[in-house]
């Protein structure tokens, strides 16, 4: 069995070494490599399979609200990004730059798009005319490229995929009521697909996007207590229909600026997927985004009549609807177990000689090992329930490691001794003034992560870092 043992304890602890525990998991786990492409990662199947699923799940809901698809090109030349100038500002600093076209030096250089508002701002300017245009929801799934200096899987790489919603709208009420909506949108799938819980708030100014008017976002909380910020919706106002001279003709006939959104989640998602459910030996996927579901593991498949019996299982398994597979390779039982372990695949079943002479088999659950027998004629909708059951457990889980990590402070030497010993969320009063917000940061190197949106109850009257009258309750922590 010492060799079967290797795959998993190649993996760091979590509780030894976090950051190295997700490093190992990536790694271990198949869902990435790292490529001669500095900051940039290769996503392998197993990662890309993830990313898929959550593609096509986003996808179906955005559609379900009158969203449409298409695409963009990928370069920005620099009058274009110049036109808003909170924004340029905000994301000149990682830019990358096309300066030749084969050998010829270009009149003007290019960026490759940091994201889309200038882009699809300069569509809008054209494409939209009287009200009878409005509104236009479009999205597009594309990669685009930022130059961060310290990356890691996921979390922060300098090409990432994600998708990018353009709204534009006839009234600022309509374009508040899209930003809110899509952040709800955002916020129901985490929870019911991701399993993942989220507090949904809005940005400090300090912390908002850049050329937006409000910026809103789903805040969840990973395993080590640091907070993910894990989809933002931004509403523009009509700054960047000013910017960018998007007009048009109302029922009166005059001329009025659109109102507009935007709205991202990014392939940072399976990086908090990750760092929610993992564990020692490895990853733990919520059934519903897992590509993999159950996994069927022959024992003494040489044999007669075990690999049969898998087969028969597997199929019955796959016409319940459920995403199933078998390893029938050459490795040894214990080996596919730590594999399926480590691959976070929600269920395994195990099907010896001896299960198959009785008429049953067994299937344990990868959360929390916990073993079910069943007869092999019930063993499809045994699985499809245990699945269920496995994604409410999983959330409940999360959610009560959430609920056990918000300490509520209402002085500042509680908040530094919470930044300091307690992780999770601090929930802390705010006077509105960003010199405490700045002062915080610098001094405990926790953010303003959200004012939230179903949690107004006051912790106390005053700030807790300057002591004057505060009305805003903030959450605050470390973040990734
Ligand atoms: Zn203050």
């Amino acid at each position: 069995m010492a060799k079967d043992k290797k795959l998993v304890e190649a993996i760091t602890s979590m509780d030894v070494d976090f950051a190295q525990w997700y490093t190992d998991v990536v790694k271990k786990a198949g869902l990435i490599d790292y490529s001669s492409v500095k900051g940039c990662m290769v996503i392998k199947p197993a990662g890309y399979a993830i990313w898929e699923n959550i593609q096509k799940e986003l996808d179906r809901r955005f559609k379900e609200t009158g969203v449409e698809n298409v695409y963009m090109p990928m370069f920005i030349p620099e009058g274009l990004l110049q036109k808003e100038k909170d924004h340029v500002e905000g994301f000149a600093p990682e830019v990358a730059w096309v300066t030749h076209g084969g050998l010829n030096p270009l009149q003007e250089r290019m960026c490759v798009r940091p994201t889309s508002e200038t882009l699809f701002c300069d569509f809008y300017a054209n494409d939209i005319q009287s009200y009878r245009d409005l509104p236009k929801c479009y999205n597009q799934w594309c990669s685009v490229v930022r130059w961060e200096k310290e990356t890691r899987p996921f979390l922060r790489s300098r090409e990432f995929l994600w998708q990018e919603g353009h709204t534009a709208h006839a009234s600022a009420e309509e374009a508040e009521e899209r930003t809110l909506q899509m952040l709800h949108l955002y916020a129901d799938f985490c929870e019911e697909v991701l399993a993942m819980p989220v507090v949904r708030g809005k940005k400090t100014d300090k912390e908002k996007f850049a050329g937006a008017e409000a910026t809103y976002t789903i805040e969840a909380l990973m395993h080590d207590g640091k907070a993910l910020q894990s989809g933002t919706s931004h509403n523009f106002g009509d700054g960047f229909a000013k910017a960018f001279g998007i007009q048009y003709t109302d029922k009166d006939n005059k001329l009025q600026y659109v109102h507009q959104t935007s709205w991202g989640m990014t392939t940072r998602l399976i990086g908090a997927i990750i760092m929610v459910h993992g564990d020692d030996s490895g990853l733990v996927l919520p059934p519903e985004i897992a590509p993999t579901q159950v996994m069927v593991i022959p024992i003494q498949q040489h044999k007669e009549g075990v690999l049969d019996k898998a087969e028969e299982i597997k199929d019955a398994l796959k016409h319940a609807g459920i995403r199933v597979k078998m390893d029938d390779s050459e490795k040894s039982p214990g080996w596919k177990f730590s594999e399926q372990e480590m691959r976070g695949i929600p269920i395994r079943v195990e099907l010896g000689p001896k299960d198959i002479a009785a008429g049953k088999c067994v299937l344990v659950r990868r959360d929390t090992r916990e073993k079910t027998e069943c007869s092999l004629k019930e063993a499809a909708t045994v699985a499809a329930e245990l699945l269920k059951t496995i994604q409410r457990d999983m959330f409940e889980r999360a959610k009560e490691h959430q609920k056990s990590h918000i300490t509520e402070v209402t002085s500042y030497d509680a908040f530094k001794e919470a930044v300091e010993h307690k992780p999770g969320f601090i929930r802390a009063m705010w006077c509105g003034d960003v010199e405490c917000e700045n002062k915080i940061k610098e001094e405990t190197t926790a953010t303003s992560r959200c004012m939230p949106l179903e949690d107004s109850q006051p912790v106390s009257d005053v700030c807790v870092c300057c002591g004057k009258p505060a009305h805003k309750l903030v959450y605050w922590g470390k973040a990734y």
